[in-house]
């Protein structure tokens, strides 16, 4: 098992020079504001776990003993990639999500931003880095939706708290790109599992961080606002260089949207790789087990799931 994920993340598509068959243009290619200080990619021809924007190296944790729920996960993902993590329910999603953005530690093992362990930045340099978006939307009841959205910009200003022009700007800006501004001024707690959800979302958004961890973010989420916010991602990572990484029970929006595809199973990673990789039934049937017939999506070239029941 271990030697599987190790091969998993050794067959890194982010690498460049691999061949991941994305159909989005390599990142040279795309336009964006660039300025993310990449280096040149021939720059970048080194080993894959070095080239990890965010890495997770051999994690183990548990919330009590003897009952672990990572063991030993491992995984790298390159800068400007929108990855989707995907895996049972109780495989370990949620905690890696939480050891990631820092509100856990590992027993052992480590998590690298940009090379550097995470314990080694300062509180709030993280926060100006990384954003996360939690699966339930609660903690933020008593206040509307702008002063939730203005609350990403917390780790921006100054030491007395005071917003600035930019701030609200940032905020408008947020609510403007999760199509929330007009709950603006509506209590939390008054609006939708959805609208509520995309609300946090636009938090995120306004911390202007360079990663964004999202756990579940379209789970109540009708259709046209499930492509929304993966849309909304989409562009995050293509236009604007950020790192997206997404927890998904939707395979089927994973695979349409996503650059790469994380599958962990009983706190490891099962299989890693582009979703036409991950997307196969030898590898979801005895993670999820249950048989899976998968297709292509002629127009796209990606697979998708079949939603047929088991006979
Ligand atoms: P997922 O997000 O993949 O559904 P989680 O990371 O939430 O999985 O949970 C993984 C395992 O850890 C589950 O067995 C769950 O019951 C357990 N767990 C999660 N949170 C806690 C907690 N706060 N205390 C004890 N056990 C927990
Ligand atoms: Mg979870």
């Amino acid at each position: 098992m271990a030697a599987k994920n190790r091969n998993s993340v050794a067959a890194d598509p982010d690498t460049p020079g691999a061949t991941g068959g994305s159909p989005y243009p390599p990142r040279t290619q795309r336009s964006g504001r660039g300025g993310y200080g990449d280096p040149p990619r021939h720059a970048l021809r080194k080993p894959p776990n070095d080239n990890a924007y965010l890495a997770a190296d051999d994690l183990v944790f548990a919330y009590a003993p003897g009952a672990p729920v990572l063991q030993g996960l491992t995984m790298a993902l390159a800068r400007g990639r929108l990855a989707c993590i995907l895996g049972p329910n109780g495989s370990g999603k949620t905690t890696l999500l939480r050891i990631l953005v820092g509100l856990l530690v590992p027993a052992e093992g480590r998590v690298r931003l940009a090379g550097t362990p995470l314990e080694q930045y300062p509180r709030g340099a993280l926060a100006r880095r990384v954003a996360y978006v939690p699966q339930e939307t609660l903690a933020a009841v008593g206040f509307t939706a702008l002063e939730t959205v203005l609350m990403g910009r917390s780790p921006h200003t100054g030491a007395l708290g005071f917003e600035s022009t930019g701030d609200w700007h940032a905020a408008r800006e947020a609510l403007r790109r999760t199509d929330t501004e007009r709950f603006a001024q509506r209590g939390l707690e008054d609006l939708s599992g959805g609208e509520r959800q995309r609300v946090i979302i636009a938090r995120a958004l306004a911390q202007e961080p360079d990663v964004i961890l999202l756990d579940e973010p379209t789970s109540f989420l009708d259709i046209k606002h499930q492509h929304g916010i993966y849309g909304l991602l989409r562009r995050l990572v293509t236009e604007e260089g950020k790192t997206v990484v997404a927890v998904s029970h939707d395979l089927g929006l994973a695979a349409a949207y996503a650059d790469r595809l994380v599958l962990v199973d009983e706190g490891r990673v099962a299989a890693a790789g582009t979703p036409q990789e991950v997307i196969r039934p030898e590898v979801l049937s005895p993670v999820y087990e249950t048989p899976v017939e998968v297709r292509t999506d002629e127009a796209t070239g990606r697979p998708y799931v079949l939603p047929r029941p088991p006979a």
